[in-house]
């Protein structure tokens, strides 16, 4: 369970988050939305510890995110996040870009590693890309793989970061429909996305963020079809898919 209380947080005088309290159950896949700069990534960094927070509590599973006997690496491996892009490394083949973390960080031997990185290549329907590197693969294939990477640390939950907004409208789809299977075998996400359709169908609950402030939260259904708050109304008329 990951559990925010009370979260504020700023950059300098910026004030990003204020005051955000959400909890998200075990096998729930629960979408951000929200213009862009209201604070959503900087959500997402405040629960895997890339950003600190100014006050308010995060907890993943009962440990205290921001703590200082944290240790932030273990607790990482349990949320596994992809980004917009970049997620991978230009050097290394598909199944290094893997394996990697099984290795270095679970110390795992270098055929196992190559073993749960193929399995999990697989599991994204790239088998047939193992020798290829990022660069010789299409946008959605780099995502896919990003997931991949992600899933072979064994995370407890998955947090995407408009993971589809960089790519051609073409390849949207198989990484959605990556993320949706994931949704499906009960993976536990958070997921920021501007994909409305996916908000309303895949996920369990929609958070509509408002400068830092969580303005409306509920079941999908309800939020993108009969939004209460003036702004949503405004920002899903504004949307186009
Ligand atoms: P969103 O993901 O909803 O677009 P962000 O969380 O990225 O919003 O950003 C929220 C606000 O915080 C924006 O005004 C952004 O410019 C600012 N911001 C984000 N990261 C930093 C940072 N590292 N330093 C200063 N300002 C930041
Ligand atoms: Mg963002």
């Amino acid at each position: 369970m990951i559990i925010l209380e009370n979260v504020h947080k700023s950059f300098g005088s910026l004030k990003v988050l204020k005051g955000v309290n959400l909890t998200v159950h075990e096998g729930e896949v629960v979408s951000l939305i929200g213009a862009s700069g209201s604070g959503k990534s900087t959500l997402l960094y405040c629960i895997n510890g890339l950003e600190k927070i100014d006050s308010g509590r995060v907890t993943v599973d009962g440990t205290d995110v921001h703590a200082k006997g944290t240790d932030i690496n273990k607790l990482r491996q349990k949320l596994g996040t992809v980004f917009q892009q970049w997620n991978s490394f230009p050097h290394l083949t598909a199944l290094e870009n893997v394996a990697l973390a099984p290795r270095v960080v679970s110390k795992i031997d270098k055929a196992m590693a190559r073993e749960v990185a193929a399995a999990q290549l697989k599991r994204v329907g790239l088998s047939d890309k193992l020798d290829h590197y990022p660069s010789q693969m299409s946008g959605g294939q780099q995502q896919r793989l990003a997931i991949a990477r992600a899933l072979a640390m064994k995370p407890n939950y998955m947090l995407f970061d408009e993971a589809t907004s960089a790519l051609d409208p073409e390849l949207v789809t198989e990484v959605l429909d990556t993320m949706r299977m994931l949704a499906s075998e009960g993976m536990t996400m958070i997921v920021v996305t501007h994909e409305m359709s996916f908000a309303r169908d895949v996920s369990d609950r929609v958070a509509f963020f408002k400068q830092g402030v969580l303005a409306e939260i509920g079941p999908a259904r309800e939020v993108m079809e009969a939004p209460k708050d003036p702004d949503l109304q405004r920002f899903l008329s504004s949307s186009t898919r």
